[in-house]
């Protein structure tokens, strides 16, 4: 079964290929431009940047300290050949299959005689191996190798590139061993990979060496660096920490790991720790959209409500790490809340990144775009991460492979099953089908045309002779839904709907989720959004566009009536706004508070979904909306 996390137990098991397939809608076409346009993309850049050429100089034996790119590009070429081991099982793409094998050859001549392969250490006049564990990068690369040879192995069986991804593992095993150096990595994910290579072959050694490397960290085992030891999560042991802090790919990365590992061998204790960081982060740290990280300096999750919009960083990375831990804490535990997290980072993060065709990305994703940026040279390599545009490739570009290989494996993170039944977790029109104990076969289709409409058609497509339980996630936002089943409408609270019965083919289940714009106010200790509002539509934030402005300096001023309500749209919600014009002034303080805005001049202001902004071209934006004074009583 073709699925990225494969936990030997657990509250809930996921559905991967063959049994979930998404046949349209959101999602399916942004996995359809995945394969026809980014997967070639991607690799295309890392052939042009020489990343690819890095494997042939090692083999050659003509690579030295001159070598292109950063210590971590090998990962990009690993998490391409991820997302193409889950694009070539979804849909038998022959090109997929040729670039596995083109890939993987280049790599396997690379790998070193004791199964070591780093195309940045250890080769000529390079720096010696592992010689530089807090910036080097080197097991985060093998880390991501690992992954992409457990995509291939559950999706093909054992070749070149899981043999190869075996011989790395057994050199990390000796080396990093109980009886080996007592080192880390500066950045986790050598942990994800052996804890799931582990799963995947089952080697019981990997999963002991993923934890050995977790307990290890926490202790000042890597050296301090100008960042402090948070910025790699060496300040705590994962064990006794409250919150997520430092580097946000890197404690979230951690996160998802020690969950791996804590389901594998019964470790309660690891698994509420993350549970614990979880639950604080999402309360105090996380932004409306999902996004994860406030500070540029250090990619890093900033204090309890330190969540500015403008200088938002939220890598698209670290939303697919935060899913990433989503995931495996929903299939631990069957908590409902993880998978509200995970709609609301799919849509609002990870659907933001990549422009429509396929072929450019955002990298931080600001909530607050004062100024459009620059238009993006689509053969010019972004030197930053920020700008405003979305970018062909970045100097440091780890979020188009993130994004690509999270697409094309994205059917495996939207329904799950348990000895009872089957669980819907996220919307999309696709069919699912499973074998449940006991001999029991469920299947249905889903059709909607979700997120754009509410209502959820859930059809189904085998004949039981025994009962079986169909659960759906009602989200969190979604008050006054409603369910339908044999002709009674009854409303369903947010969490979950169950059904039980020995259902029919034909039978039709229809849920209603209320998609109507809706406010959202947030918590006043927000400071930097003290007095705004943002507008959702069920999954979807909302924001205002420049494009739909006189110019950027409109956004600035702009201030929204909510007793005036929202109207729903095709392709927009209109708010009611007032665009006032301040007088200018040499000093932008005062000893008297700002009049109440007038009552003239008010428009109705388009609002559109967030993914989507800057798609228009460059542009101002701004998620968070100032509310209008409310005019005191009696005036
Ligand atoms: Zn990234």
């Amino acid at each position: 079964m073709s699925s990225p996390v494969l936990p030997s137990h657990g509250r809930l098991r996921p559905l991967g290929l063959p049994q979930v397939r998404l046949t349209g809608g959101f999602w399916h076409e942004r996995q359809v431009v995945n394969a026809s346009a980014t997967l070639a993309h991607c690799e295309s850049w890392m052939e042009r940047l020489g990343w690819l050429a890095n494997f042939d100089r090692v083999a050659d034996g003509t690579t030295g300290p001159d070598r292109p790119g950063w210590p971590f590009s090998d990962s990009e070429v690993y998490k391409l050949l991820e997302a193409l081991a889950w694009e070539a099982a979804r849909t038998g793409d022959p090109e997929a299959e040729a670039a596995i094998k083109r890939l993987t050859a280049r790599v396997a001549r690379a790998q070193d005689p004791d199964g070591y392969v780093n195309t940045c250490f250890g080769h000529g006049d390079q720096t010696p191996r592992y010689s530089d564990l807090e910036g080097g990068h080197e097991l985060y690369n093998t880390g991501h190798l690992l992954q992409a040879a457990v995509a291939r192995l559950r999706t093909h069986g054992e070749d070149d590139l899981v043999r190869l991804a075996r011989r790395a593992a057994d050199h990390v095993c000796r080396v990093f061993g109980p009886d080996g150096r007592a080192g880390i990595c500066g950045h986790p994910q050598i942990e994800l990979g052996l804890a799931e290579l582990g799963r995947a072959l089952g080697e019981e050694r990997y999963i002991e060496q993923a934890r050995l490397f977790l307990d290890r960290r926490g202790h000042g085992t890597l050296r301090d660096i100008p960042l402090g030891r948070a910025y790699f999560q060496d300040d705590l042991p994962i064990r006794e920490a409250d919150v997520w802090r430092g580097h946000a790919v890197r404690a979230l990365y951690l996160s998802a790991a020690a969950v791996d590992v804590a389901v594998e061998l019964g470790d309660d204790e690891l698994l509420h720790a993350v549970e614990r960081q979880w639950e604080r982060s999402v309360a105090r740290r996380t932004y409306i959209t999902g996004g994860m990280g406030s500070r540029h300096q250090d990619e890093g999750f900033g204090e309890d409500w330190e969540l500015p919009p403008d200088r938002a960083y939220c890598e698209t990375c670290a939303g697919v790490a935060s899913i990433m831990v989503s995931w495996r804490l929903l299939l631990a535990t069957g908590e409902v809340r993880y998978a509200d997290l995970i709609e609301r980072t799919l849509y609002n993060v990870v659907a933001a990144s990549p422009s429509p065709d396929g072929r450019a990305f955002f990298y931080a994703n600001p909530l607050h775009q004062r100024t459009p940026g620059k238009p993006a040279d689509p053969e010019e390599v972004s030197p930053r991460a920020e700008g405003g545009t979305r970018a062909a490739w970045f100097d440091v570009s780890c979020c188009p492979t993130n994004v690509a290989r999270t697409l094309a494996g994205l059917h495996g993170y939207l329904a799950t099953s348990d000895d009872d039944g089957l669980q819907l977790h996220q919307y999309a029109p696709c069919s699912i089908s499973a074998e449940l104990p006991g001999g029991r076969r469920a299947g249905l289709r889903v059709e909607t045309g979700y997120p754009r409409t509410g209502t959820v058609r859930v059809r189904i497509t085998a004949d039981a002779d025994a009962p079986w339980t169909l659960t759906l996630r009602v989200p969190a936002w979604a008050s006054g839904a409603t369910l339908t089943d044999e002709g009674r409408t009854r409303e369903v609270a947010p969490g979950v709907a169950e059904l039980r019965r020995a259902f029919r083919a034909d039978d039709l289940i229809t849920l209603d989720l209320p998609v109507e714009p809706r406010f959202t106010w947030p918590d006043p200790r927000i400071d930097a959004v003290r007095g705004c509002v943002a507008v959702e539509r069920g999954p979807e934030v909302l924001c205002a566009e420049s494009h739909d402005l006189p110019g950027p300096a409109a956004l600035d001023a702009l201030v929204i009536d909510t007793r005036a309500g929202l109207k729903a749209g095709d392709d927009a919600a209109f708010a009611r706004a007032l665009l006032p014009s301040h007088p200018g002034s040499a000093w932008p303080y005062s000893t008297r508070p700002a009049a109440p805005e007038s009552d003239a001049g008010w428009i109705d202001l388009p609002l559109r979904p967030y993914h989507s902004w800057a798609q228009r071209g460059p542009a101002g934006m701004r998620v968070w909306l100032p509310a209008a004074t409310p005019t005191p009583e009696g005036e």
